[in-house]
């Protein structure tokens, strides 16, 4: 079977799936492949379903302006979230609690809250006391109410598939890349059934899985790294979600009656992709989880791991986990958010870049458009 596509995404998590909804809206003829027979069935589930309102980022960034602009595309992303998928929030009147150990950070922590626009409410120990009457919150000078909340990522996606399907958008599960020649992509089913897309635009919207790709199919060695984390899954621990904002310490989030609690900058650099638990790191965040709920009773927990993907310009570098949009050969575009709650206002960001390239000529062009400059890139990094 041959096919022709304005854009074919390669890979269904949340930024493939976002993408294809956006896209296919903006009257593009889109497809999506994935080679598993669930969409998102990688770090796009395998996370904490935490909707970051900048909170955490604006304060465990080192550099000042990084944590800034990571905490603003946080509430671009939180905002636009909420806003299309209100039903995927889930506890959306119950405010989580964050909190800080390092007293000598408050000042500065609470100045970068202000720059980016956070939202929080400092409260006491006796209030935290009555919200989350189990955990400790001994020799923990900062305490704040806050406006993150957990997310329903299956509903999201449930959401973003069935409106991309409505707007035109094809998905093929369980498609294994055979070829890729120029601008043509040939896959093959789980029935051994070979397709051939066509598209002026080629997006690895492939998370973890877009280097081997690209290093298989292209003979490019994209500078990617993994950093490896954990995360423990056991029952809900507490009313309302609570995370520190301390390295190395936990962050706690709640999806009904199950709690997912994740180890702050826990993060291994490692060669592969896998997602095999490492039972040392996994122990350091259940220490991390008693220090807050001492008497938490860990017969029933589970130890998840999973991957991070960096996209860097320096692969000797500090760990960046910054969104990337990059061409590193012309029609074909990567795509990679740092966190979830980027995806957004990376997805906008790569609509706009494609409108850009396949244009619409029923649409008048603007003075702006219109205006001669040189020749544009092919390539743009998003930092
Ligand atoms: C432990 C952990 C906790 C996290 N917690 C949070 C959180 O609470 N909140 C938050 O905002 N962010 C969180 N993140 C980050 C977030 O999960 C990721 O940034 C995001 O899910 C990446 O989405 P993606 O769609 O780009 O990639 P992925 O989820 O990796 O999706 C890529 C898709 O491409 C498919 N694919 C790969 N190779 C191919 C191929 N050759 N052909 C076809 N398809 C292919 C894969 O099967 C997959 O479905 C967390 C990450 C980790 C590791």
């Amino acid at each position: 079977m041959d096919l022709s596509y304005d854009v074919l995404l390669i890979g269904g998590g949340i930024t493939g799936l976002m993408a294809a909804q956006k896209l296919s809206d903006l009257g593009l003829r889109v497809a999506l492949i994935e080679k598993q027979t669930t969409l998102a069935s990688g770090p796009s589930t395998r996370n904490e379903g935490w909707l970051h309102r900048g909170t955490y980022h604006a304060s465990s960034i080192r550099d000042r302006t990084a944590a800034i602009q990571v905490a603003r595309r946080c509430i671009y992303g939180h905002k636009q979230l909420r806003r299309f998928s209100p039903e995927a929030v889930e506890d959306a009147d119950v405010l989580p609690l964050a909190l800080v150990r390092d007293k000598d950070r408050l000042s500065e922590v609470i100045s970068r809250w202000d720059e980016a626009n956070v939202r929080y409410r400092p409260i006491s120990r006796a209030e935290a006391e009555r919200i989350v009457p189990d955990a400790s919150f001994k020799k923990v000078p900062g305490i704040f109410e806050v406006a993150d909340v957990s997310f329903n990522t299956r509903i999201l996606y449930r959401k973003l598939f069935a409106l991309a399907q409505k707007s035109g958008c094809k998905f093929y599960l369980g498609s294994e890349i055979e070829v890729i020649d120029g601008q043509s992509v040939v896959t093959r089913d789980q029935t051994g059934e070979r397709t051939t897309f066509t598209a002026s635009k080629v997006v690895y919207s492939s998370g973890i899985g877009a280097k081997e790709i690209f290093r298989k199919r292209h003979g490019i060695d994209l500078p990617i790294r993994y950093w490896k984390s954990h995360l423990v899954v056991t029952k809900r621990l507490a009313h309302a979600g609570v995370f520190f904002l301390d390295p190395h310490e936990a962050a706690m989030m709640h999806h009904g009656d199950v709690s997912i609690i994740g180890f702050n900058e826990d993060a291994l650099l490692c060669a592969e992709p896998t997602y095999d638990v490492i039972a040392e790191r996994a122990e350091n965040l259940r220490r991390g989880i008693r220090r807050i709920f001492p008497s938490w009773d860990d017969r029933d927990s589970l130890n998840v791991a999973c991957v991070k993907v960096d996209y860097v310009t320096d692969l000797a570098g500090a760990r960046s986990l910054n969104i990337a949009i990059s061409e590193p050969i012309p029609g074909h575009v990567v795509v990679l958010p740092g966190k979830m709650t980027e995806a957004p206002y990376l997805t906008d960001v790569l609509a706009s870049y494609i409108h850009d390239r396949l244009d619409n000529p029923d649409i008048a062009l603007r003075p702006c458009d219109e205006f001669p400059i040189l020749e544009a890139s092919t390539t743009r990094e998003v930092a």
